[in-house]
């Protein structure tokens, strides 16, 4: 009796041991709300690793998780002590990105670890439709308070035959008054994975695509079967966009190495940046919670355009001291360079923002030599008296780079800065342009967020140039608006090379970089050349409706627009009626059709109208039927369409009873639809 019972018992244990171990396997996938993505946690031989998948298919192979401590390695030697796994749900509202309103819902787990029998490190994943994210909580250790993240192992192996889209890191104190990295290379698209950028990575975000063998089972979500498809031996499976959100002055901003093959890692910025001063590494203090790495998938592009994830995981850092606003602006700079930042022009383009019912100008660099700050305080009244308020240019420096614009000195240290913005909240100016950043490093992460806290305390909203991509920071600082970190129209006025390729970027942003953050580009121009008489320097090779196209594709809240006075008169008169009017905030976004660097195609609502706008960068012309479904059938829309030789015109055309359009795009044209 007493060996049967000692059997039994010991099954018994077994069985309850099965039990806990198979629970304990299950608790380690998260399902998105649909089910259909999913993250898998693995803990083999103490090392944390996960999947991701959709639909049964791969998208993430087993990538490693943890990082090394300077006072414990987190990667290895871990056990698993507790897992939570719930929905979590979050509703909220905000005016300055692609989506005012946003319903997010995702699957939350909190994965415990000990290393030493000490409650170590805290692994976090939400998995929502589209989007996976995951980041770290690193514990204290006897009496240390503060620890340097001496690396991530945070790794993304994504499928061999994966193709990329990406843009290369640059080498840090290179290109203009040594002020690189500021996220201004050219993207490779199209291309195997396997490189390293130009040796230091890639900025992000990243884009990638899966081989076709994966997305079999995936059932599309547009009507509109994708028609630029990629070359010979490339990807035509599901999209992958990695990237990270939530970074502040607590942290570093990290770019993505590739680490072989079609794996990629987390990397900290270059020694080189900021004239080499500050640690690559970030100090952290305890318990403390890294940025989120974000994963959006998706089966077309429609995921990857409409994903909310940089905002879904943050919370705003303070409250707005007021009400800010938004809409368009006009400025000189663009067309007329630095000689322009002098009182009169500034008059005149003061009246061009009121002839074109803007709210705003932006005064460019050197106007603290050529304009002086009391008759600015004049243009301000001026200014006023038009309904046209001031954004003033900024240099950052300090002392991380040459670049020689003034104002100088006036942002990098808190007191000159908040006597700066003490005189702006008298003058009247309603927000600033900060350009020439010294990289991703902690301390320059940090004056990215003071500058923002100073100036909301002053009531200032703050463009950044010359810069980093912003990371969630629409909803982290409520008075922050946009960002370049891309090739920006100053290109435009730059080089002819960036006239001829000004459709193919133009194709890249909205999918890649505009999708992660508001965009500061300064587009827009209604001139045929750059310069003030509109007869000599670069010749733009895209169409007037192209101008228009982007004007809505481009997202950012404040737009200071690339167009100059004599484009009242030698600009068509539709062409200046529809600038009047575009939105520049949105309440919605939805992806047509497009692939990067060929042709895009959105549509953007704003209130009730919606704007659907498209361009295209192939020297084939574009002929394809949208399904609109926003317009009712046998609906009258209005249709801004270029000819085959880029001459636009607006007409009223009806859709078919399918809600159907059909429509044509020449290389370097675009197309606006508007409801009637
Ligand atoms: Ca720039």
């Amino acid at each position: 009796m007493k060996q049967k019972f000692l059997l039994s018992t010991t099954l018994l244990s077994a069985f309850m041991m099965f039990i806990s171990i198979s629970s304990v396997a299950q608790e380690n996938k998260l399902n998105s709300p649909d089910s259909q993505l999913s993250v898998t946690l693995n803990l083999s031989g103490g090392k944390p690793t996960y999947s991701v998948s959709r639909a049964g298919a791969v998208c993430l192979e087993n990538s490693p998780l943890g990082l090394k401590m300077d006072f414990e390695d987190l990667t290895q030697g871990l056990t698993l002590k507790e897992s939570n796994i719930q929905p979590v749900k979050d509703e909220y509202s905000l005016k300055t990105i692609k989506q005012s309103r946003v319903t997010y819902e995702a699957t939350e787990g909190v994965f415990q670890f000990e290393k030493d029998g000490r409650h170590a490190l805290d692994i976090i994943f939400r998995v929502s439709n589209r989007d996976v994210a995951f980041r770290y909580v690193v514990y204290p250790k006897k009496g240390r308070l503060v620890g340097v993240v001496q690396s991530e192992a945070s790794g993304f192996n994504l499928p061999d035959g994966t193709t990329t889209f990406l843009c290369p890191q640059s080498k840090p104190m290179g290109g203009f008054a040594r002020t690189s990295p500021s996220y201004e290379t050219s993207y490779t698209l199209d291309e195997p994975a396997g490189k390293n950028g130009w040796g230091e990575g890639y900025t992000f975000p990243c884009l990638f695509r899966l081989p076709s063998k994966l997305s079999t089972s995936l059932p599309p979500t547009t009507s509109l079967p994708p028609t630029g498809g990629a070359g010979e031996g490339l990807g035509e499976g599901p999209w992958v966009l990695i990237s990270e959100t939530g970074t502040d002055g607590n942290y570093v901003g990290c770019r993505l190495l590739n680490d072989g093959g079609a794996a990629y890692k987390i990397g900290f910025p270059q020694a080189g940046e900021m004239n080499g001063v500050g640690s690559t590494t970030p100090s952290i203090a305890l318990p403390a919670a890294t940025p989120w790495r974000t994963i959006t998938v998706g089966p077309t592009l429609k995921e990857i355009v409409e994903t909310t994830v940089p905002w879904d995981l943050v919370q705003p850092k303070y409250k707005a001291s007021r009400e800010y606003t938004y809409g368009c602006g006009t400025w000189s700079w663009i067309i007329k360079m630095d000689s322009s930042c002098n009182f009169d022009e500034q008059k005149q383009y003061i009246d061009f923002a009121a002839a074109l019912g803007y709210r705003s100008v932006l005064i460019d660099a050197l106007w603290d030599v050529q304009i002086g700050y009391e008759r600015m305080e004049e243009l301000a009244r001026y200014g006023r008296s038009k309904g046209v308020g001031i954004f003033l240019w900024y240099n950052s420096n300090g002392a991380w780079n040459d670049a020689p614009q003034s104002p100088l000195g006036k942002m990098d240290r808190s007191a000159a800065r908040r006597r700066e913005m003490a005189w702006m909240q008298r003058t009247g100016i309603l927000g600033i342009k900060v350009d020439f950043f010294g990289g991703d490093k902690q301390p320059m992460m940090q004056l990215y967020e003071d500058i923002l806290t100073d100036a909301n305390e002053f009531g200032i909203q703050v463009i950044f140039h010359g810069c980093t991509l912003p990371r969630g920071w629409e909803r982290m600082y409520p008075n922050y608006v946009a960002s370049e970190a891309v090739l920006a129209s100053e290109n435009l006025h730059f080089g002819q090379g960036a006239c001829d390729a000004e459709a193919r970027n133009g194709c890249i942003h909205p999918f890649i970089r505009n999708t992660v953050g508001s965009m500061d580009f300064g587009g827009s121009t209604l001139n045929k050349r750059y310069s003030a008489d509109n007869q000599h320097g670069t010749y733009r090779r895209t169409s007037d409706v192209y101008a228009l196209a982007t004007a809505v594709l481009f997202q950012s809240s404040v737009q200071h627009f690339a167009m100059a006075p004599n484009n009242l008169t030698d600009a068509p008169a539709w062409a200046i009626d529809f600038m009047k009017q575009v939105p520049t905030t949105w309440d919605e976004v939805r992806f047509l059709d497009g692939y990067p660097g060929k042709y895009v195609i959105f549509a953007r609502r704003n209130g009730d109208k919606w704007y659907i706008a498209g361009i295209n960068a192939e020297a084939k012309p574009l002929k394809t039927t949208l399904t609109l479904p926003m317009f009712p059938a046998k609906s009258e829309v209005t249709l801004y369409a270029d000819d085959a030789t880029l001459t636009g015109s607006v007409k009223a055309v009806k859709l078919n009873k399918k809600q159907q359009l059909s429509i044509t795009i020449p290389q370097n044209g675009g197309l606006v639809i508007l409801g009637k």
